[in-house]
């Protein structure tokens, strides 16, 4: 058996996350924990294996020093698929044109299944590790990570009862994208550095309810949606922020004139820049905090007054803002006659430096196996990763992408068609070789 066919094997594992746990196959689960001990046997000899919160797993290779550990972040449970969407079976792991189509090839048992492949790898080559190396890897991120029950959070504070801190945390996300839309004429690898913190807000408007053919001035509903509209339509302010900041200036030395000149005195420059920045949602996104309603809620009945409205107002929010401060922005400005009250909230993360030796490994390595990247910048994740909850206790989180097919790709992610170039997917094992080697000081 070789690489691919490992790959494609435990791609059909069916490990797919629902919100409602008893709808979970957990014997698919047992089959993929089964099938990685028999396909990286050296690993499992090698390092201690302990299963956390029932199905996260927990693996770690003692080092020759006392140095502060590694971990590697992962997870292998999937989301759903609608199979009338896919021209391939979504769990059969077919080979068509030079891709692997499975859900999971991207987000992310391929990439989990690249790692071990390299660890394992290295462990035949009787390589040996400087520093402990932890690898992670969840059972319920897709739908866990809010959870009382998160694998990723229960190996967490097993770790923490145990006084461990890492010298960096490695997880998924981080891209290689077509540099055009930054001003680079090439592919950029981009390395997550932070995340954005997440709010939901629920705005309540409590009024007389009654019957709606004699409807008062304003509904409750009425009254709602526009508290929460005014948040919507008047966006918070668009400012560069310490993670946009660095990826600004490691583009810079890539960028094509005009862009060149403005963002290297990106200050002087602000306002035109955050001006085009704010007009696309995207980049837009990276620059400030943003509020979107996303539910809304009446009374139970086609014919009867609401008397507690109700809108979910959904905000991420930018480092450098928090969210106590959004949430007092909010009550500010639509006033006292609503209650304004938060559901869940996480406060942005802190922004992992580019000088870490972790950071600057990373970009020599990618420069390395990918030599036709233009250039390597840190970035501002919008999405949340498990590897947020590591902030707190590594001394640099950095999410990276090992396969360079998802360039075109991403857009399967979560969709339907989900694929990994099979080319990707052997320079990804290389790339974690030569990341592993770097990071861990292999002796
Ligand atoms: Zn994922």
């Amino acid at each position: 058996m070789d690489a691919l066919e490992r790959l494609q094997s435990i791609l059909q594992t069916k490990t797919i996350s629902y919100a409602e746990r008893e709808r979970i196959d957990f014997s698919e689960y047992e089959k993929f924990i089964s099938l990685i001990k028999q396909y990286y046997p050296l690993f499992h000899e090698k390092a201690v294996v302990e299963r956390v919160g029932m199905y996260s797993l927990l693996y770690v290779i003692k080092g020759t020093t006392d140095l502060n550990p590694i971990g590697w972040m992962g997870h292998y449970d999937v989301v759903p698929v609608n199979p009338e969407g896919w021209n391939h079976e979504p769990f059969g792991a077919e080979v068509y044109e030079d891709y692997v189509y499975a859900r999971g090839a991207l987000d992310m048992k391929g990439h989990v299944v690249a790692m071990l492949e390299a660890i394992e790898s290295l462990l035949v080559e009787g390589k040996t590790f400087e520093r402990d190396l932890y690898i992670m890897l969840g059972h319920n991120e897709e739908t866990g990570s809010a959870m009382a029950d998160s694998g990723a959070k229960a190996i967490k504070e097993l770790l923490i009862s145990r006084g461990i801190t890492f010298e960096c945390v490695l997880d998924e996300g981080g891209a290689f994208i077509d540099g055009k839309k930054l001003g680079v004429n090439g592919t950029v690898a981009l390395i997550g550095v932070a995340e954005k913190g997440y709010l939901d807000v629920e705005i309540m408007a409590r009024r007389e309810g009654g019957h709606a053919s004699t409807p008062p001035e304003r509904s409750a509903l009425f009254e709602v949606t526009q508290a929460a509209g005014l948040m919507e339509s008047n966006k918070f302010k668009a400012d560069f922020n310490p993670a946009t900041r660095a990826m600004f200036e490691a583009l810079v030395p890539a960028m094509d004139q005009p862009l060149k000149f403005l963002f290297k005195y990106k200050d002087i420059f602000k306002p035109i820049l955050l001006n085009v920045m704010t007009k696309n949602p995207e980049t837009a996104a990276t620059v400030r905090t943003t509020a979107v309603m996303t539910m809304a809620s009446g009374s139970k009945a086609p014919n009867v007054l609401a008397q507690d409205a109700k809108v979910n107002l959904n905000c991420r929010i930018v480092p450098g803002d928090s969210v106590e401060e959004v949430v007092s922005r909010i009550k500010r400005r639509i006033g006292s006659r609503f209650t304004v009250t938060p559901i869940n909230g996480n406060n942005p993360t802190s922004v992992s430096s580019v000088e870490s030796r972790c950071y600057t490994s990373i970009d020599k390595v990618i420069k390395e196996v990918y030599p036709d990247i233009k250039v390597v910048a840190p970035y501002l994740m919008i999405a949340a990763t498990d590897s947020r909850i590591y902030h707190d206790q590594a001394e640099g989180v950095y999410r990276i992408q090992p396969f360079m097919s998802i360039k075109d790709d991403r857009p399967t992610i979560h969709a339907d068609n989900e694929r990994v170039a099979i080319s990707s997917y052997y320079q990804g094992i290389q790339f974690f070789k030569a990341l592993i080697n770097a990071l861990n000081g292999l002796i």
